[in-house]
């Protein structure tokens, strides 16, 4: 990256600058990488109200585990157990979403409170 400062190449991790001694923007970017916008609330009553579906595991970016839960549901009712095996398994992680064991997205960035 660039400084913003007096525009000379300083090194991506760089928190200051080492051609004019000022502090780079990439404090403030560490600070925000690890956080999601996503909130910890909304994916917890995804998954108590549309969790069979997969919606919360979607929301959180976890696609194959979604994709999982939502062909239990809509194909799974054929061996009837399937949309049941579903509805728990979100209850589960509803629990886990909200007791912070599943506290990140699937790029690894934690939830909003
Ligand atoms: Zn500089």
């Amino acid at each position: 990256m660039y400084c913003s400062n007096c525009g000379k190449e300083i090194d991506d991790k760089a928190v200051i600058c080492v051609h004019c001694g000022v502090a780079t923007q990439n404090m403030n970017q560490t600070q925000n990488v690890d956080m999601t916008l996503k909130s910890r609330l909304v994916a917890g009553l995804l998954a108590i109200f549309v969790g069979s579906l997969g919606i919360h595991n979607f929301y959180l970016g976890y696609k194959d585990k979604a994709l999982i839960q939502l062909l239990l549901t809509v194909v799974g009712w054929i061996i009837i157990v399937g949309p049941i095996i579903a509805g728990i398994w979100a209850l589960i992680e509803a629990i886990q979403i909200f007791t912070g064991s599943i506290n990140k997205d699937a790029e690894g960035r934690l939830l909003r409170e």
